[in-house]
């Protein structure tokens, strides 16, 4: 049985939660969120999240996001693109999807193959039907 480990195991490294943005919330990300901090959803508002219009991300401070402190401390109310990261299924539809984010995400295995890492992947989302990291 294919394990998210045999292809993944997250270093911590904090790449994916740097930056000037974060992954925008929706509506089921912000329940969720709401939900595991706790507070009413105008709290979360006011501390947690930067609101443009319509879309809503998480704050940024410091160059990454609010909740990122060595280690995601929001992981079970995180949005569902950061729990998907970085095994997206866009990198068993090409190569340079997969190359691009492993550049990117130490964590992602380099003892296996293209061919392998697809095989592995596609398992764990053929039995799971998603991969939450
Ligand atoms: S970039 Fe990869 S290894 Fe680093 S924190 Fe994000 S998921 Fe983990
Ligand atoms: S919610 Fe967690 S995983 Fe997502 S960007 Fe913020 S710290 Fe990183």
């Amino acid at each position: 049985m294919a394990d998210v480990k045999d292809i993944f195991a997250c270093t911590q490294c904090g790449y994916c939660c740097q930056g000037e943005t974060t992954v925008s919330l929706n509506k089921d990300d912000q329940e969720r969120m709401v939900a595991e901090l706790g507070l009413s959803e105008d709290e979360v508002r006011q501390k947690y999240w930067r609101v443009t219009g319509n879309v809503v991300q998480m704050k940024i401070v410091d160059g990454h996001c609010i909740f990122y402190d060595n280690g995601c401390t929001v992981h079970s109310g995180r949005p569902w693109r950061c729990a998907q990261w970085p095994l997206h299924p866009s990198m068993l539809e090409d190569l340079n999807n997969y190359k691009t984010i492993r550049e990117s995400c130490p964590g992602i295995s380099r003892d296996v193959s293209y061919k392998e890492f697809c095989r592995i992947l596609k398992e764990i989302m053929d039995a799971e039907g998603t991969v939450h990291c």
